[in-house]
């Protein structure tokens, strides 16, 4: 038993693979070359492999990559400000962020029981004249994907973007294809997140944009440049949304150990599952059709506040992501009538477990012993 289960330690995160993280850096500190060079040429291959996708491309964070597909879909015509795109409530504010920041109107819809992402069943109620696209977002690692959602998008011609930035290495099942297809790949375009804490985290911000479309990859790139197709001439007024060569180099030391850690990450979920027996506790599902990678695992227990104070009192911490569903934020007040009580119920239940590498087997099972003698 330790003294403290911190909820999350980058520190011990990045130890296994420092000496090689260290040489990476020093190389790129010495080269003399740090933006638009080898590092992140070579990410964006090895990335668009990994994610069985024609292109990717690297930019600044994950919030710019979900901004600049719309921007781009924007300059390419297939919608304008004013638009609409489902986004899921509850979600972090970024993704919803990158809708209303080129102009488009975040429609917010509620999750579902079973997955916590987007209801798809319940979606046709949010689409009108105006909807464009939908967001789904693969909260805490799940996917969010099936049949509907493929053929509501196709038959109302709406764009699908995902949100990866929680989900690297996840796998969906798809109508008509054996096995399962890998998030990030699954919709028109996608945008992830290698912010430190994510499962593949930079040392840094960095994100990426994937998609199988040239013509929108083109657009993505040229818009993260200055809007330049070539050297000094313009074509969009773009921003600079670049990710440096440091960050570069780093991910590709870290993408060579995504899928050990998304194996270690399903491990400690499912004991998490095995172990914790409370009526008090809702467990996350581990779903068979798919594959989960387990950014949080998340409970769901009656008088929240009360079990983390419990929890913290036996030295556990843990988190709350997200406290506030996004209708209900001060910056999206002119929702502020609307209801999706879901959501509002979700939000004052959840909470996220430990899980990150400072979590062995032992202290996993450990945890689960703590929580089954919760009473409310
Ligand atoms: C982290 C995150 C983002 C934003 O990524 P940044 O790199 O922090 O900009 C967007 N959406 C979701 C669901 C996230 O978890």
């Amino acid at each position: 038993m330790k003294a403290t289960y911190q909820f999350l330690s980058l520190k011990e995160a990045n130890a296994p693979m420092m000496a090689e993280i260290e040489e990476a850096a020093n190389r790129v500190i010495r080269s003399g070359w740090y933006i638009n060079g080898e590092n992140v040429k070579e990410f964006e291959n090895e990335f668009a492999q990994y994610n069985q996708v024609k292109y990717a491309i690297a930019v600044s964070n994950g919030y710019d990559a979900l901004k600049l597909i719309l921007r781009a879909y924007i300059e390419l015509g297939c919608m304008a400000p004013g638009d609409e795109v489902i986004v899921p409530t509850n979600t972090y504010i970024a993704s919803a962020l990158a809708v209303s920041d080129n102009g488009l109107v975040p429609v917010f819809a509620e999750p579902d029981a079973e997955t916590m992402n987007l209801d798809i069943a319940k979606i046709e109620q949010y689409v009108s004249d105006k909807t464009k696209a939908i967001m789904p977002v693969h909260l805490y690692g799940t996917p969010c994907w099936n049949k509907a959602l493929k053929e509501m998008a196709e038959n109302r011609n709406l764009k699908i973007i995902e949100d990866n930035a929680q989900a690297i290495g996840a796998q969906a099942a798809v109508a008509g294809i054996n096995g399962t297809t890998i998030t990030g790949s699954l919709g028109h375009a996608s945008g992830i997140s290698f912010y430190p804490t994510k499962n593949l985290g930079a040392l840094g911000d960095a994100g990426a944009v994937t998609a199988n479309d040239e013509e929108l990859a083109n657009a993505v790139r040229n818009l993260a440049n200055y809007g330049a197709d070539y050297r000094y001439h313009n074509i969009y007024c773009g921003h600079n949304c670049r990710m440096d060569e440091m960050q570069a180099a780093i991910l590709r030391v870290k993408l060579k150990y995504i899928d050990d850690e998304n194996v270690r990450r399903a491990g400690i979920a499912k004991i998490y599952d095995n172990e914790i027996h409370n009526p008090w506790v809702i467990k996350p599902q581990i779903f068979k059709h798919c594959k989960q990678v387990w950014y949080q695992y998340v409970l769901r227990v009656k008088n929240r506040e009360a079990f983390r104070k419990y929890m913290y009192e036996k030295g556990i911490e843990t988190d709350v992501l997200y406290p506030t569903p996004l209708h209900k934020q001060p910056c999206y007040s002119h929702n502020k009538d609307s209801r999706l009580p879901f959501s509002e119920l979700l939000a004052n239940e959840i909470v996220s477990l430990p899980i990150s590498i400072n979590i062995g087997q032992d202290d996993a099972k450990y945890i689960s012993n703590i929580i089954n003698q919760y009473n409310v």
